[in-house]
């Protein structure tokens, strides 16, 4: 079975009430005839007016984090419930910033990943090497670590999607080139199938990350593996609205 298209938005800590609901109006009938999948997630507390901005449009509104536990004494989180009483399904975990500024690994992915699971949200779990991982020859030792642990205990792959953000290419306009891309997110999916098996990592949605932009997004979106992007800067832009049409 085919795998669709999925293009997703990071916003991180950007963006008001007044700047998103502007650039979401304007994104909507540009992306009117998308045939992908489409979804910016949004600090937490521009969900509510961004999910009203994005009516009736093919845009939906996804979360940047969320917590483990159903609620309780966790000052400053948010939880699965909270995220699905404004209709959210997709949230982003574990990523790169998360894990390099806030604490964030393996095993706290792991649990975020579970929860949404169990709360039938779909997370967008994100996975990538340093560029001194990288220049080290660790890249596939350093991803399997992420995606065994990460990953542990999940039953049914296909329900959540995996980000590929190799982190030296997140946010300083250096993108893995279309072969870089390609070979990693193969390596990537054979990895799945062997913890899991091989028809449902061929059903599993994998994204690339790391300065996609409207110039680049069409060579990366040929790649056989890769079935979309999660793009931070370009999605603060209308040109968010290009890599959604990258097929047109
Ligand atoms: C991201 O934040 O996930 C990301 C890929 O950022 P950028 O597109 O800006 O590199």
């Amino acid at each position: 079975m085919a795998r669709k298209a999925f293009i997703a938005g990071n916003w991180k800590m950007n963006m008001t009430v007044a700047s998103g609901t502007k650039l979401i109006t304007e994104l909507k009938p540009l992306v009117k005839e998308a045939k992908c999948d489409v979804c910016l997630c949004v600090p937490a507390i521009l969900i509510p007016a961004m999910t009203k901005a994005a009516k009736g449009s093919k845009i939906k509104i996804g979360a940047e984090n969320m917590h483990w536990a159903a609620s309780g004494a966790y000052t400053g989180e948010i939880s699965a419930d909270m995220l699905k009483d404004y209709g959210v399904k997709y949230v982003i975990i574990g990523h790169s910033e998360r894990r390099q500024y806030f604490g964030e690994n393996n095993d706290t992915v792991n649990q975020r990943t579970l929860a949404a699971l169990k709360c039938e949200l779909t997370p967008i779990v994100c996975i990538g090497e340093t560029l001194s991982e990288r220049s080290a020859g660790d890249t596939e030792k350093v991803l399997s670590r992420q995606l065994e642990f990460g990953l542990h205990g999940v039953e049914d792959v296909k329900q959540l999607v995996i980000a590929y953000e190799p982190v030296w290419a997140i946010g300083t306009g250096q993108t893995a080139t279309d072969e870089q891309a390609q070979e990693t997110i193969k390596f990537i999916r054979k990895k799945l199938s062997k913890m899991f098996n091989v028809k449902d990592a061929n059903r599993v949605r994998i994204l690339y990350g790391g300065s996609m932009n409207a110039g680049n997004c069409k060579g990366l979106m040929a790649q056989p593996d890769i079935d979309g992007g999660l793009i931070g800067g370009a999605s603060l832009k209308l040109d968010f609205a290009k890599i959604v049409n990258f097929d047109k």
